[in-house]
């Protein structure tokens, strides 16, 4: 396992894909487990790949934070169910 000495680890941002249910695509943000997009309402979300996630507080959609392998992994995408 990589040790940091001195120095405090940094999570790093990085782009995954967002999925409509229309099959449209966007962007959504990730960072470590955990990813944050725009719902279409105009709403910030974000979620963890670990556990479901609740639907939009403004317009009720449901989305999913997909994980690259087990549940808490990576993100993989987003997309709306
Ligand atoms: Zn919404």
């Amino acid at each position: 396992m990589l040790r940091h000495v001195g120095v405090p680890p940094v999570a790093n941002f990085y782009d995954v894909e967002l999925i409509w249910k229309s099959g449209q695509t966007g962007k959504a943000r990730a960072v470590g487990n955990n990813a944050a997009w725009l719902c279409s309402c105009g709403e910030v979300l974000l979620g963890p790949t670990r556990y479901p996630v609740a639907p939009c507080p403004k317009c009720g959609k449901h989305f999913e934070v997909v994980p690259k392998g087990h549940p808490g992994s990576y993100v993989d995408h987003v997309r709306e169910l």
